[in-house]
């Protein structure tokens, strides 16, 4: 069951960045994996979607969002789960400027 106590909660200004996501009304499954999901498949995905967020004048907030809270699965500001991680690991926040060449460390299978 997901732990909804790590979320800002329901106040609007938590969330409006949301409002000009480019993100906003496509499909959630390219950002978020599928079941059964790998190699090729899974890179092409999440290249799709880093190439979104690449475009997206919330990608600062966005990103700052998911390393805050944190996000545990999805692409969110330009970010996969595992860059997050590995950032939050290493004690850094969000960079401010949009990864444009964010290294696939991922073995494909
Ligand atoms: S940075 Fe990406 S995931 Fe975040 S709001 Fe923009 S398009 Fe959506």
């Amino acid at each position: 069951m997901a732990d909804y106590s790590r979320l800002p909660g329901p106040v609007n200004d938590h969330w409006k960045w949301q409002d000009v996501a480019a993100c906003r009304g496509l499909r959630t499954q390219v950002f978020f994996h599928p079941a059964q999901e790998r190699g090729p498949a899974w890179r092409r995905r999440e290249t799709e979607a880093k190439a979104i967020c690449h475009r997206c004048p919330v990608i600062t907030q966005c990103r700052q969002h998911a390393l805050n809270v944190p996000e545990p699965y999805g692409i969110w500001g330009g970010l996969s789960a595992d860059e997050r991680r590995d950032l939050l690991r290493a004690g850094r926040s969000a960079p401010s400027e949009p990864l444009h060449a964010v290294p696939d460390t991922r073995t494909a299978g």
